[in-house]
């Protein structure tokens, strides 16, 4: 090698040795100019010829074995190094069951290779681990989940939210459940989260609007329901069309319809932005949900057109158990009027809240308090 500058570039003369199989590798490269040959251990004659842009010795990086080749400059070369920390950090940020599928893929391609002794799959991608422990289960209860909307096991719940300054029911969430035929009934927390990786997500969000389509037709014309939304759906023309259509159908105002957002879904305010305006034009008010958990939710009040704020229950959990809440709280209000924003507060669970937020002035209550999530059927009768 002939020097290794600030860029992390190396250089190699025609004929010289970048590594040998048996070496324990601690980079990787990638190829900016030149040519190398790639020598197999057995005829020890080139079996690959790689140009710049190839990426080369990544194989023992990732899952920590020895060299398998020997890598020869053919021509004079010059490589990118990638430090085994670059890949490594990577990998393991990655989805696990991505990690998983790229080491069992590599251990496979491993017992392919000419003079490799056959090896064990290591312990954490044993039958056992791999479905427990690195999420392969996740498929099981995705295919679960695809089968439990097709079967009408996906429900949907609505808990009243109320005025507070007159205790009047203004409208209600949306909030949707999985009943399992054995009677388990698995949290939104779980599922959600597992659907808002695939497009099953598209196929929960609509089953929301379908029923709240039928609430919107039993409850009075003043009432609005509110709907949480992902990222997903707002990304999706096809699936706001499908909505929109759904709405029309059902001679629904658009404008008793809220979406919720939360500030976790916004990475990009300008994606963000162009959210909010196309559900404006649809006839949808927009809530940002779980206020104040995040870091950047006044960032996002400033940049971003909301029309509701909902004020995370950890907030009104701590109401009475910290005397700053109430101070925060009270900014909260007067900033929301200043920006003439309506506000809910989530989670009120008691008389002693209810109060102190309607002398705070905040517009509407959600919680226990006021009525848990019930079923339709339950509303109307
Ligand atoms: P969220 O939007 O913050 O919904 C409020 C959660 O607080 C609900 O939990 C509700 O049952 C619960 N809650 C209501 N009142 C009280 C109270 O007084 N005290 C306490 N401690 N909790 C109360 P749930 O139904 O388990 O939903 C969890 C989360 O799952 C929701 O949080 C929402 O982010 C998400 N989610 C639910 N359904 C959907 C959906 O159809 N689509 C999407 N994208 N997300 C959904
Ligand atoms: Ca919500
Ligand atoms: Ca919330």
């Amino acid at each position: 090698m002939q020097s290794q500058n600030a860029l992390n570039l190396q250089q190699f003369r025609a004929g010289e040795l970048i590594f040998s199989a048996g070496d324990i590798p601690d980079c990787a490269y990638i190829i900016e100019s030149g040519e190398i040959e790639i020598i197999s251990v057995e005829s020890d004659q080139p079996i690959n010829v790689l140009g710049p842009g190839n990426l080369l010795g990544e194989m023992g990086v990732v899952d920590s074995l020895p060299r398998t080749t020997t890598a020869k400059a053919r021509t004079a070369v010059s490589l990118l190094v990638i430090d085994r920390n670059q890949i490594t950090e990577r990998i393991a940020r990655t989805d696990p069951i991505v990690r998983a599928l790229v080491e069992v893929l590599l251990h496979r391609f491993r017992l392919l290779l000419p003079g490799e002794a056959p090896r064990e799959l290591p312990k954490h991608l044993g039958p056992d681990r791999l479905v427990s422990e690195l999420g392969l289960n996740k498929f099981k209860l995705e295919n679960a989940l695809r089968q439990a909307i097709e079967q009408g096991q996906v429900q949907t719940v609505f808990q009243p939210i109320h005025t507070l300054r007159d205790r009047r029911i203004a409208g209600y969430e949306a909030l949707s459940r999985w009943s399992r035929p054995d009677g388990e009934v698995i949290s939104p927390d779980e599922f959600i989260a597992l659907a808002e990786e695939t497009d099953l997500i598209l196929e929960v969000g609509y089953l929301s609007f379908q029923r709240a389509c039928e609430l919107l037709q039993q409850i009075q014309r003043d009432q609005f329901v509110s709907i949480n939304v992902s990222v997903r759906q707002l990304d999706c023309d096809e699936f706001l069309n499908r909505v929109v259509e759904l709405l029309h159908r059902h001679d629904i105002d658009t404008s008793r319809i809220k979406l919720e957002i939360t500030e976790t879904m916004i990475l990009d305010a300008q994606r963000a932005k162009a959210w909010i305006k196309r559900c404006h034009e649809i006839g949808f008010s927009v809530c940002a949900d779980d206020f104040g958990t995040g870091y950047s939710g006044l960032v996002q009040l400033s940049e971003l057109d909301y029309d509701f704020i909902k004020i995370d229950k950890k907030l009104i959990e701590n109401l009475h158990r910290n005397a700053r809440t109430a101070i925060i709280l009270k900014g909260v209000v007067e900033m929301a009027r200043a920006l003439n924003l309506k506000l809910v507060a989530e989670g009120v669970e008691n008389n002693r809240q209810l109060e102190t937020l309607k002398t705070l002035g905040v517009d509407y209550g959600q919680g226990f308090h006021f009525g848990r999530p019930v079923s339709l059927q339950s509303i109307s009768s």
